[in-house]
């Protein structure tokens, strides 16, 4: 109870609990024990509690998001009535496993049932997007889903719980920017492409007319137009990805041979530095050749654009692990570890390198082509030192 005690000449506020105790004498009672405990402390600490948890709710609510909790021995759901309404479950109906996944699209349910999975066996945290379509109004939306188990403790069930956001605007903002680049990039190709045949032309007529200024400018030109037309490829194929459009056609094929290929290509187009390619033995996968062909190239291309002229670029490729690696080594800049892992990340740069022209898709592209193929990508790098790119892919 609140009570208000004058002490020392001032009014305090506090809590108390009270209790009262009759004291018998031979089964007559003969007095009252009354017993006041302090515990305003733990009233406040309470208030405070319930406090931040009541602003969290609100601000919970106003980010477009809601909780959700399963325990994990009988699979028992609760959630927050933004799920229930997102997702189309009445708020007097149970949320069951059965129920939801009714709403989420047939092609998430493997990734779901192994993140549940993952959870209940290993108490993993998951962090998943997907598309659902609401029960009631039929309406497609999108969702990321976070989750982390917590150890149940004095014999409760563990819980697996976490965040269901709405991402649907952030989805259609994504498209439409997708679209747009699509759409830019198929545009700008056409002028590009006959830009590029006039320059033709022209070189052919000051070969005739020995006109080596001419000449010269003619070189110069075609290279940057080489160099855009790799810019808006590269946006073309972002642009593809995103909407599913890049299909990965395996055929089986000799690594020898494509990295052969590669190595021809490097010794016609790169003066600047010394690419130096390791033998490689007969080692055949089923793989896109073209693909892996492109992030082969886009190694070397990075490892040329990021390192200075004249250094040493080493190409190898060889079995590692039961798998085919392909490894780009340079003696460049090198990379901090804090960006390392950001890479492969669309549309990431790494700060310092402004001067050097690029759009931060070449990486993460790559790493779609590598991922398709169930391969992996990673860097090492040392800041000032050198840089290795490697990716490998299983032989079958
Ligand atoms: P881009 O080169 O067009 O910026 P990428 O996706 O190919 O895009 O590379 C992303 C970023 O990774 C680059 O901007 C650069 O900062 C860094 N990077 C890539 N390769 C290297 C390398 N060999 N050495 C140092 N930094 C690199």
């Amino acid at each position: 109870i609140p009570v208000m005690i004058h002490r020392n000449g001032q009014d305090e506020h506090g809590y108390y609990n009270v209790s009262y105790r009759a004291l018998y004498y031979d089964s007559k009672i003969t007095g009252v024990l009354g017993i006041a405990i302090d515990v305003t402390a733990q009233v406040i600490a309470r208030q405070a509690l319930e406090e931040s948890e009541e602003k969290l709710k609100v601000a919970i609510a106003t980010g477009r998001m809601g909780t959700w909790s399963i325990e994990l021995d009988t699979m028992q759901i609760t959630m927050s009535d933004f799920v229930k309404d997102l997702l189309g479950i009445p708020a007097d109906e149970p949320a069951t496993m059965a129920r939801i996944m009714q709403a989420i699209n047939l092609e998430y349910h493997t990734d779901i049932n192994n993140a549940l999975k993952d959870a209940a066996d290993n108490h993993q945290a998951s962090d998943i997007e997907y598309a659902i379509r609401n029960l009631q109004t039929n309406e497609q939306k999108w969702v990321r889903a976070t989750g982390r188990v917590f150890p149940g403790l004095y014999g409760k069930s563990a819980q697996f719980t976490g965040m269901f956001i709405d991402i649907t605007e952030q989805k259609k903002d994504e498209q439409r920017k997708n679209d747009f680049i699509g759409m830019v990039s198929h545009e700008l190709k056409t002028p590009l492409t006959s830009l590029k045949a006039y320059l033709q032309v022209l070189e052919i007529k000051a070969q005739k007319n020995d006109d080596t200024f001419v000449m010269n400018a003619l070189v110069k030109s075609n290279n940057q137009v080489n160099k855009m037309t790799t810019m808006i490829n590269g946006f073309l194929n972002v642009s593809r990805l995103e909407s599913g459009k890049i299909h990965i056609s395996i055929q089986r094929f000799d690594m020898a041979g494509l990295v052969k290929e590669v190595e021809d290509e490097s010794i016609a187009t790169i003066a600047s530095h010394k690419v130096i390619f390791s033998p490689v033995d007969e080692l055949f996968v089923n793989a896109d050749r073209d693909k892996i062909g492109q992030v082969i190239n886009n190694l070397i291309s990075n490892a040329v654009k990021y390192s200075p002229q004249g250094s040493t670029i080493h190409v190898a490729c060889q079995v590692a692990d039961k798998r085919a690696r392909v490894c780009v080594k340079d003696e460049g800049m090198g990379i901090s570890a804090k960006d390392i892992d950001k890479l492969f990340d669309r549309y990431y740069r790494v700060n310092n390198n402004t001067n050097i022209s690029g759009f931060g898709i070449g990486l993460y592209l790559s790493a779609e082509i590598i991922n398709r193929h169930k391969g992996k990508i990673w860097a090492n790098s040392e800041i000032g030192k050198g840089s290795t790119f490697c990716f490998s892919i299983p032989f079958n």
